[in-house]
C-alpha cells in the first residue's frame, strides 16, 4: 500500500496563494499588515530565518521591518524597542527571534509584546486564551501540523491523537489544537512508561522531541497519521526528522517528509497570523 506523503511544501504554497488574495483585499480596505522582526545578534541560523521571513513578507505584500541589533544590546533596550512597536500603528505582528543573548531574559521579553500582536502565539496570555478557547494567535509550527492534516482530507475528530514531546513551543500548544479539534489527547514525553504501546494506539501521531529517528515502525499503527515536527542536523549536512520515515512509508497512512513537511508550515503561519492580528486591529471579521 504506502503511505501518503503530506507535501508540506505545496500546501505552504498553497495557502500562501489564498494568503496573499487576502492581503490583496485588505489593501483594498486601505489597511496593509505589517510584520516586525527583531534580531539580537549574530547567530547564524537565527539570521537565515529572519532572512526568509522578510522575503515571505515581500512576496505577500505584507510591510516588514527589521530590527538587527548588536548581540551587546541591554535587556531594557530591547524592551523599549519592543513598547515602540507596541504602539506603532504600521505593525500589526512582533516576532523576537529566539533565541537570544544569554544577559536578556527571554521571558521578561516574550512578556513585553502585547498579545494582540504576538504573532508568536508564545506570550502566557496567548497560551491561556488558547486553553480557555477565546480568540488569540496561534503558534506557527502547530497551527501549521492542524493545517497538514486537515488540508490531507483527514477528519481530526473522534480519533485518538497521541503528541510525543511536551515543549512549550510544540508538544503542549500541539495536543491543545488537537484537543480543540475533539481529539481524545494523550502526551507521552521523555519519563513517559510504554511509550511504544500507547503510540500504537494513535490513529494521529505527532512526534517532536528532537531526537533523529527515535520514532519506527515499531510506534506506528497500521494506518495511522504520521507528523514529524524534528528538524535534526546529520553529520553530513543534511536534515532527518524525529521519524525514521524509510522504516514508516508502509505502515503509515499519511506521512510528513524532513524536510519538506512540517518546516514550510511555519512561516506560512507566521504570515497567517499577521493578517489575522491586521484584521482584528482594523475590526474586520477574521
Ligand atoms: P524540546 O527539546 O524543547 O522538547 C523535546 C520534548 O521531547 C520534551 O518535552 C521531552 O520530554 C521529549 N522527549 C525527548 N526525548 C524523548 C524520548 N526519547 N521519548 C519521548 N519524549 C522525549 O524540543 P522542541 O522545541 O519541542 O522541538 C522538537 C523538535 O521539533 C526538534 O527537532 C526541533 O528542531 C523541531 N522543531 C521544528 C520546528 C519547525 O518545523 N519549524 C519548530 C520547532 C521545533
Amino acid at each position: 500500500m504506502g503511505a501518503h506523503i503530506i507535501e508540506g511544501k505545496k500546501i505552504s504554497e498553497q495557502i500562501r496563494g489564498e494568503l496573499l488574495q487576502e492581503v490583496v483585499n485588505l489593501k483594498a480596505k486601505n489597511v496593509v499588515p505589517g510584520l516586525a522582526v527583531v534580531l539580537v545578534g549574530e547567530d547564524p541560523a537565527s539570521k537565515v530565518y529572519v532572512g526568509s521571513k522578510e522575503k515571505t513578507c515581500i512576496e505577500l505584500g505584507i510591510y516588514s521591518e527589521v530590527h538587527r541589533l548588536p548581540a551587546e544590546t541591554s535587556e531594557q533596550e530591547l524592551l523599549a524597542l519592543i513598547d515602540r512597536l507596541n504602539n506603532q500603528s504600521t505593525i500589526n505582528g512582533i516576532l523576537v527571534q529566539l533565541p537570544l543573548p544569554k544577559h536578556i531574559n527571554e521571558k521578561a521579553v516574550i512578556d513585553a509584546i502585547s498579545v494582540e500582536k504576538d504573532v508568536d502565539g508564545f506570550h502566557p496570555q496567548s497560551v491561556g486564551n488558547l486553553t480557555i478557547g477565546d480568540d488569540s494567535l496561534l503558534p506557527c509550527t502547530p497551527a501549521g501540523v492542524i493545517e497538514l492534516i486537515k488540508r490531507s482530507g483527514v477528519d481530526i475528530a473522534g480519533k485518538h491523537a497521541v503528541v510525543i514531546g511536551r515543549s512549550n513551543i510544540v508538544g503542549k500548544p500541539v495536543a491543545m489544537l488537537l484537543l480543540r479539534e475533539n481529539a481524545t489527547v494523550t502526551i507521552c514525553h521523555s519519563r513517559t512508561a510504554g511509550m511504544e504501546e500507547i503510540a500504537k494506539q494513535a490513529d494521529i501521531l505527532v512526534v517532536a522531541i528532537g531526537r533523529t529517528k527515535a520514532i519506527d515502525s515499531r510506534y506506528v499503527k497500521p494506518g495511522a497519521v504520521v507528523i514529524d515536527v524534528g528538524i535534526n542536523r546529520l553529520p553530513d549536512g543534511k536534515l532527518a526528522g524525529d521519524v525514521d520515515y524509510e522504516s514508516c512509508l508502509e505502515t503509515a497512512g499519511y506521512l510528513t517528509p524532513v524536510p519538506g513537511g512540517v518546516g514550510p508550515m511555519t512561516i506560512t503561519m507566521l504570515m497567517s497570523n499577521t493578517i489575522t492580528a491586521a484584521k482584528r486591529a482594523n475590526g474586520i471579521e477574521v
